[in-house]
């Protein structure tokens, strides 16, 4: 079995990367920006022409959520023309695509966790490209996943915990914005999550696939705040954290005050257990 990852150089990328050796029976093919740009439409069709592939992992995306503001022209071309580029090779290519999505399609207007079939309502120009994004791929593959996330880390490139260690080597105190409420999730559960489907997939065979919307983080719910407090438990750093509201941390980006994700139906569908966040951060 063949599988594309696009995006390969970012998280999730090197997530899946980190991973690989545990699926002897899967060639991975990991594209990174350089290699493969999605927003190419002949770059992508070339690409599924002249490599036999069965699955398309789409890591890549556009994930500057404040920077995406003043960019939404590129915010849209990586996030929907993209997605929708490899939707259309795919399904022309018979391959079939897990595509990654976000938490902040709601508005965290809700009281209790977010299902696959909540209404979406975007508060910002990221959420609102992603979510559309989700939209061309439906639009264009019936063999889809789209898998929604949230506060993503790992020990790879740019995130809040990388974030974290770094302003307290440089400060003596820190304030974090403690009235937003999610769940962290650690991106090699979330590789691993993938892999689990594209196994379960590949077993199933297409008659009993349950294609669709799946949301995947790890289990627990916590502040940045909590967040915070955590990773410098973990890494035994002492400092000084202050929660703050969301007023005292103005961004360009509006974000969804509450945006925990009810992981039933991957659960259920695949047999996936999630460990908790603050488990996980401790094997990170
Ligand atoms: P990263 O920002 O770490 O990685 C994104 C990757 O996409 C980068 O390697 C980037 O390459 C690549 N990329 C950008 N433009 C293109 C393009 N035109 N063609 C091909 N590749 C491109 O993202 P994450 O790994 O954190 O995110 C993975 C997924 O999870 C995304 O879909 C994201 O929206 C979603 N998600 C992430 C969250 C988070 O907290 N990070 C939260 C919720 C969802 P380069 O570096 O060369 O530009």
């Amino acid at each position: 079995m063949v599988i594309l990852v696009t995006g390969a150089s970012g998280q999730l990328g090197q997530s899946i990367q980190f991973i690989a050796s545990n699926y002897a029976d899967c060639e991975f093919i990991f594209a990174s920006s350089q290699d493969l740009d999605i927003t190419n439409q002949d770059r992508v069709n070339n690409f599924f022409d002249t490599n036999k592939i069965n699955f398309c992992i789409n890591a890549a995306a556009y994930t500057a959520v404040d920077k995406a503001e003043s960019e939404t022209e590129k915010a849209e071309a990586i996030n929907v023309v993209g997605p929708k580029n490899l939707a259309i090779a795919c399904k022309k290519n018979n391959a079939k695509l897990i595509h990654i999505s976000t938490d902040f399609v709601f508005d965290g207007a809700s009281n209790k966790p977010y299902s696959e079939t909540d209404e979406t309502n975007p508060l910002n120009i990221y959420g609102k490209t992603k979510l559309d994004g989700e939209q061309a791929v439906r639009d264009n593959i019936d063999e889809y996943f789209i898998i929604r996330t949230s506060w993503v880390y790992s020990q790879f490139g740019n995130n809040f915990m990388k974030t974290m260690l770094r302003l307290a080597s440089e400060r003596d105190s820190l304030s974090i914005v403690s009235d937003q409420i999610g769940s962290p999730t650690n991106a090699v559960d979330l590789a691993k999550a993938i892999m689990q489907i594209v196994s379960h997939t590949e077993r199933s065979r297409s008659a009993n696939t349950q294609y669709g919307i799946y949301n995947f983080s790890n289990e627990g719910i916590a502040s940045w705040y909590d967040f915070a407090v955590e990773i410098f438990k973990i890494n035994n750093v002492v400092i000084d954290v202050n929660p703050i509201p969301t007023e005292a941390f103005p961004t360009p980006a509006k974000r969804p005050k509450y945006s925990l994700l009810d992981k039933s139906k991957i659960k259920n569908t695949f047999g996936i257990e999630i460990k908790t966040w603050q488990e996980s951060l401790l094997q990170t």
